[in-house]
C-alpha cells in the first residue's frame, strides 16, 4: 500500500466529505515556499498551509530554537510554575501589540483563543454581578470550530447540525464600503435589544469568508459605540495578525484599540500549535480578587509549553528583521501589479489586496456555494498546475509566505490567469 492507501485505512480529514473526496496528497517535504508530494511533484504554497508559514517551510532558524528548547525544558506545567520563554514571550508582545493589553493568557490554536476571549467577556460582568450574556458578530464571520468560536462563527453550513445548543448571538452586517450606516444602526439596534457581553470580529480581512475586506475607520466607528455601551471587544487577529496586512497587527490600522486580542496560526510560524488571548489591566483586575471563585477557571495542559514559545520567539525575531518587513512589502507591491493587470479581465468581477493578501472574485452565473463545482474545478486545475490554492466558492485568494520568490508568485498569478479561461 503507498502512503495515500494507508491514510485512508485510519484517518479522518478536517472538513471532508470521505465518500465524495478526493484522495488526499502526501507531502513529503517542504522548504521555502515549496512542497513535494512522494512522487516528487513540486507544489507552491500560495496560502502558506492555511495562513500559518509566514517564513518558510522547514525554516532553520525556527528549528534550531525548538531544538535547543527541546533538549533544555521541553515542557513543564504552567499551573503553579513559570519558565523564561513564555515570559520573553510575553515581553515581546508588550512591545509589538497595542500598548492597552496587558496580560497573555496562553492556549493551544485559534479556536481555544476565541473560546477564552468569550469566556472572559461572560464572566468579567458575572464577577462585576451584571447579566450580561449576548455575544456580538459579523455575518459570515469565522472564529474556530470549538463551541463558543463555532456559535460567533456565521458560516452557517459549519454549524447547522448545532443549532440551538449555542450561546447567544447576535449578528451584524460586516460595514464593507456602502454599508457602514447599516452596520452602525444595527449595532446600535442589538446592544439596545440584548445584554451585550463582547463584540467580536476579525479586524480588516474576514478570511473564511473569502478574504472579505473592509475599513479600519468604520470599525473605530464601531468600537466607540461599544465603549459608550461597555460592550468588550475582542479583535480576533488569528489570521490577520504579525504581519499579513502589511501593518504586525490588522488592529495597528486603527485609532481605537480593542480590549482583547486572539492570536494563533503565525505565532509559531507555522511549527507548533499555540496561541495566545491578550488583555487589558481592566479586565484582568475584575477576576483579581480574594475570592477564589472570580478567577478564571480555565487552562490546558499544554498552556504556554516551552517549546511553542521558543518558537514563537524566533517566529517574531524573523518578522522583526528588514529583510521580512522588505519581503512583505515586495509581496504587497507584485500584488497590486497583478491587481491592476487582471481587474478589468471580463471574468473579474471584483479584486482586493491588503498586505500579503490577494483576492479576485470570478463573474458566475448562479451563486455558488462555498464547496459548489466551479470552487472544485479551479480547486483541481491549481492542483494539476502545481500551485496550492483553496478558492472560497468563487473566490480565489493568494496569501503565500512572506518569503515567497518573485518569480514564484509570477508562477502562481499565470496559473490563477490561466484558471480564468477554463471557468
Ligand atoms: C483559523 C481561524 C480561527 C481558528 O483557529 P484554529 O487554530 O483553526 O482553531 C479563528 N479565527 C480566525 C480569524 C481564523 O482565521
Amino acid at each position: 500500500m503507498n502512503l495515500t492507501e494507508r491514510d485512508g485505512q485510519y484517518l479522518w480529514h478536517p472538513y471532508t466529505q470521505h465518500k465524495t473526496a478526493a484522495l488526499p496528497i502526501t507531502i513529503k517535504k517542504g522548504k521555502g515556499a515549496l512542497l513535494w508530494d512522494e512522487n516528487n511533484k513540486e507544489y507552491i504554497d500560495a496560502i502558506a498551509s492555511w495562513w500559518v508559514n509566514p517564513y518558510g517551510h522547514s525554516n532553520k532558524f525556527i528549528a534550531d530554537a525548538i531544538y535547543k528548547q527541546l533538549t533544555t525544558l521541553e515542557h513543564v506545567l504552567f499551573g503553579g510554575f513559570t519558565h523564561e520563554p513564555a515570559i520573553l514571550v510575553a515581553e515581546k508582545l508588550m512591545e509589538i501589540l497595542p500598548k492597552n493589553q496587558q496580560k497573555v493568557f496562553f492556549s493551544d490554536n485559534g479556536s481555544t483563543a476565541v473560546e477564552v476571549a468569550i469566556k472572559v467577556a461572560l464572566q468579567y460582568f458575572f464577577n462585576k454581578g451584571e447579566k450580561r450574556t449576548t455575544i456580538i458578530a459579523f455575518e459570515n464571520a469565522f472564529h474556530g470550530d470549538t463551541f463558543a468560536a463555532m456559535a460567533a462563527s456565521g458560516i452557517s453550513f459549519y454549524t447547522q447540525a448545532f443549532q440551538g445548543m449555542f450561546i447567544d448571538v447576535v449578528r451584524i452586517p460586516v460595514p464593507v464600503i456602502g454599508q457602514e450606516q447599516e452596520s452602525y444602526d444595527a449595532l446600535k439596534k442589538v446592544i439596545k435589544e440584548n445584554n451585550c457581553a463582547g463584540f467580536i470580529y476579525e479586524p480588516l480581512v474576514q478570511g473564511a469568508a473569502g478574504m472579505v475586506m473592509y475599513e479600519p475607520e468604520p470599525l473605530d466607528e464601531l468600537m466607540r459605540i461599544c465603549q459608550q455601551n461597555k460592550v468588550l471587544t475582542i479583535a480576533d487577529e488569528v489570521m490577520t495578525g504579525f504581519g499579513k496586512t502589511g501593518k504586525t497587527f490588522a488592529t495597528d490600522y486603527q485609532l481605537e484599540k480593542p480590549d482583547m486580542m486572539c492570536l494563533s496560526k503565525a505565532l509559531t510560524g507555522g511549527t507548533i500549535p499555540m496561541a495566545i488571548t491578550t488583555f487589558t489591566q481592566e479586565i484582568f483586575e475584575a477576576f483579581y480578587d480574594d475570592d477564589i471563585n472570580k478567577a478564571l477557571f480555565h487552562g490546558h495542559t499544554f498552556t504556554a509549553n516551552p517549546t511553542g514559545c521558543a518558537a514563537a520567539l524566533a517566529s517574531i525575531a524573523l518578522l522583526q528583521t528588514d529583510e521580512m518587513q522588505v519581503n512583505i512589502a515586495r509581496v504587497n507591491q507584485n500584488h497590486l501589479d497583478f491587481q491592476a493587470r487582471i481587474k478589468s479581465h471580463p471574468k473579474v468581477t471584483t479584486t482586493r489586496v491588503l498586505g500579503v493578501i490577494f483576492a479576485l472574485e470570478i463573474k458566475t452565473e448562479s451563486a455558488t456555494s462555498y464547496y459548489g463545482t466551479l470552487r472544485n474545478k479551479l480547486y483541481d486545475f491549481f492542483i494539476e498546475n502545481g500551485i496550492i490554492l483553496r478558492p472560497v466558492g468563487n473566490i480565489v485568494y493568494i496569501l503565500p509566505p512572506y518569503i515567497i520568490t518573485d518569480e514564484q508568485l509570477q508562477k502562481v498569478y499565470q496559473v490563477v490567469e490561466n484558471a480564468l479561461e477554463i471557468v
